[in-house]
């Protein structure tokens, strides 16, 4: 089948099946054309789960699929693909257990922080985060939920992404460090302390790129995301989430050329013209760009079929503990 016949084919089980299709902004555009509902993942969590259809198919990537359980365990959540982004493969359980004893080296003790975990996470990362009395945040209440802990006089264990931590930092005016980059000294004196994660799609963006730019066309903006390293946020006019990124783009006047450091597939159907990849390079998130129409069709034919594969699947404690650590992000009182 080609594409054409692909999305009727989409379409048709859709209808018939009564499942919901979400997709992420990063999903390409024929993947993303099929989707009932569009956006960034907590949106698309939080949408999805009180959605009233018993099937949801998540196009994204896992963490994504696996927020909907948390929010909605009863729900039959299926992927395309399950792919692992990459940033929050960078991190588990182990690996942030051996966070907390360097910590612990450090004189930090348990009761000297409070960690907060990026919602690109996986499900047993968010819960472990939740027993220690933590904290899930997004990139757009990242500094709140941080202002939360340091109200607290308690220092902040940030996991995964080293670029969005130490980015509210230097907004907040605050000290960081990072875990295996930094002295022992530095870890010591630092607020926010970050585990060494990135995303390998934004660490393209570079200060080459926006002196390249700006020499170019002189009154050209910059827009990036926090999770670029921080030489770019800083130099960039204006930084913010997905979403945040979205309506900053899409209300500047026509004539104002902006070039902008985010995923290319969001960046690409935003805005006609005067809109650019701060980026020689074509920064496409790879794991995004694995799921394809087929993968969306398989998947309905296995609901069809009732295969259900590529459902996703979390045990029931984890659910409960990554659910406190969600439910604590949102009490959170957000302006
Ligand atoms: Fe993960 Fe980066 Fe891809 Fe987003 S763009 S899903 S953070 S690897």
């Amino acid at each position: 089948m080609n594409n054409e016949e692909l999305k009727t084919e989409i379409k048709k089980l859709k209808e018939k099946l009564s499942v919901t299709i979400v997709a992420h902004f990063y999903q390409k555009d024929e993947v993303f054309d099929m989707a009932d509902f569009s956006g960034d993942s907590l949106q698309l969590a939080q949408v999805a789960s009180k959605d009233k259809n018993p099937y949801l198919i998540f196009c994204g990537v896992g963490f994504m699929g696996q927020s909907v359980k948390i929010l909605a365990p009863e729900k039959r959540v299926f992927m395309p693909k399950v792919a692992c982004c990459a940033m929050a493969k960078m991190i588990d359980v182990d690996y942030f257990d051996n966070n907390v004893k360097i910590l612990e080296q450090n004189d930090i003790t348990k009761d000297d922080f409070i960690p907060i975990t990026y919602i690109n996470s996986s499900a047993e990362v968010k819960a472990r985060v939740g027993e220690y009395g933590g904290f899930v945040c997004t990139s757009s209440n990242a500094k709140k939920i941080i202002e939360k802990v340091l109200a607290k006089d308690k220092k902040v264990l940030f996991v995964p992404d080293r670029c969005l931590g130490q980015n509210v930092a230097i907004q907040m005016g605050l000290k960081s460090a990072v875990i295996g980059e930094d002295s022992d000294e530095k870890i010591k004196e630092a607020k926010i302390i970050c585990y060494n994660g990135f995303c390998s799609v934004h660490q393209l963006f570079s200060l080459e790129d926006i002196e390249f730019y700006r020499k170019k066309f002189p009154n050209i903006l910059i827009a990036s995301h926090p999770e670029c390293k921080p030489e770019v946020c800083n130099n960039s006019d204006f930084v913010g989430s997905t979403s945040q990124l979205i309506k900053f783009i899409t209300t500047l006047p026509k004539d104002q050329k902006v070039a902008v450091g985010t995923e290319f597939n969001m960046v690409n159907r935003l805005r006609e013209k005067n809109t650019y990849i701060l980026s020689s390079t074509k920064p496409e998130c790879p794991t995004m760009n694995e799921t394809t129409l087929k993968d969306l069709y398989n998947t309905l034919k296995s609901i069809e079929n009732k295969t259900f594969e590529n459902e996703i699947q979390v045990d029931k404690n984890v659910i409960k503990w990554a659910k406190v650590a969600l439910d604590r992000m949102m009490e959170v009182k957000i302006d």
